[in-house]
């Protein structure tokens, strides 16, 4: 038997792991996107939802129509970042995404709670299904980039967000201090198995500025992320330093008053 894809709407195998039912969750007829990104770590706090973040801003300012879903469902900080606290809303056909200053429509389970600080406990098969509506009964109208904040590694979600949404590539969140060859290989895995593109590294945490001398301080040690992406022939998409105003704005919700986003002059 050939290894496994996780495919099993285009395999004739009768495995253990086959699923009956198709696992595809389908678009909407209001819905037409012309990308879809998803945003992948090895690990939490390295930054992914920052730099998917700063991806929607970034794009949002050459005027594309832009879109986030926060699949982060347990650790949500999408909306904390634009600062929108504005409920999904619903009319019983489609989910309506709450919309940031600039227009970028976040979708986030954070957005369905009546006090956003109360903790998702739900279990796998929940959140999945979750992610699967936040996809198929959203109504995004016309999306240049739909972003998806992934929760780091590779658990139930990542999968079924890979088996199930029309996902056109990966972009992988590492930090200096990351164990970045072994992420890396295994977004690479991943990603082959279900051919799913790897659009590049972003390295977060760089490196920082000294304020008094403007020397740059390898904080968590000197990068690999050059190496690792040599071997992987990948491009290195940003390298973000630690900076202060980053976090600040993300805190107070500002995140599209940045002044750089790091991705001016990336193509996606
Ligand atoms: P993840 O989504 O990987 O869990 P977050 O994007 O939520 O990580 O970032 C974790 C914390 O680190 C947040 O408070 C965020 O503002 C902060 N942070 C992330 N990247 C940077 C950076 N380059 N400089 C300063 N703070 C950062």
């Amino acid at each position: 038997m050939s290894e496994c894809n996780h495919d099993c709407e285009n395999c004739s195998q009768d495995c253990a792991s086959r699923e009956g039912q198709s696992l595809k969750a389908t678009l909407n007829d209001a819905s037409h996107i012309k990308k879809t990104i998803a945003i992948v770590s090895g690990k939490g706090g390295v930054g992914k939802s920052l730099v998917t973040s700063l991806l929607a801003v970034s794009q949002n300012r050459l005027n594309k129509a832009v879109a986030i879903l926060d699949a982060d469902v347990t650790g949500p900080s999408i909306p904390k970042c634009f600062g929108v606290h504005d409920r999904l809303e619903g009319d019983g056909k489609y989910i309506y995404p709450s919309l940031s200053k600039n227009n970028i429509k976040l979708i986030s389970a954070n957005l369905m709670m009546d006090d956003e600080t109360e903790p998702i406990i739900w279990r796998g098969p929940l959140i999945t299904s979750m992610v699967k509506q936040f996809y198929s009964d959203v109504n995004y109208g016309n999306l240049d980039y739909l972003f998806i904040d992934m929760p780091p590694g590779t658990g139930d979600v990542s999968l079924t967000v890979f088996q199930s949404l029309n996902v056109d590539g990966i972009i992988i969140v590492t930090t200096p201090q990351d164990l970045v060859s072994m992420i890396v290989e295994k977004a690479i895995k991943m990603a082959n198995m279900m051919n799913i593109k790897v659009l590049g590294l972003v390295e977060n945490m760089s490196y920082a500025i000294c304020p008094k001398c403007g020397e740059k301080l390898e904080i968590f040690g000197h990068s690999k992320v050059n190496e690792v992406a040599k071997k992987y022939n990948l491009d290195i998409l940003a390298r973000i330093p630690i900076n202060q105003d980053l976090a600040k704005l993300c805190d107070e919700g500002k995140i599209e008053e940045v002044e750089q986003t790091y991705f001016e002059k990336v193509k996606l």
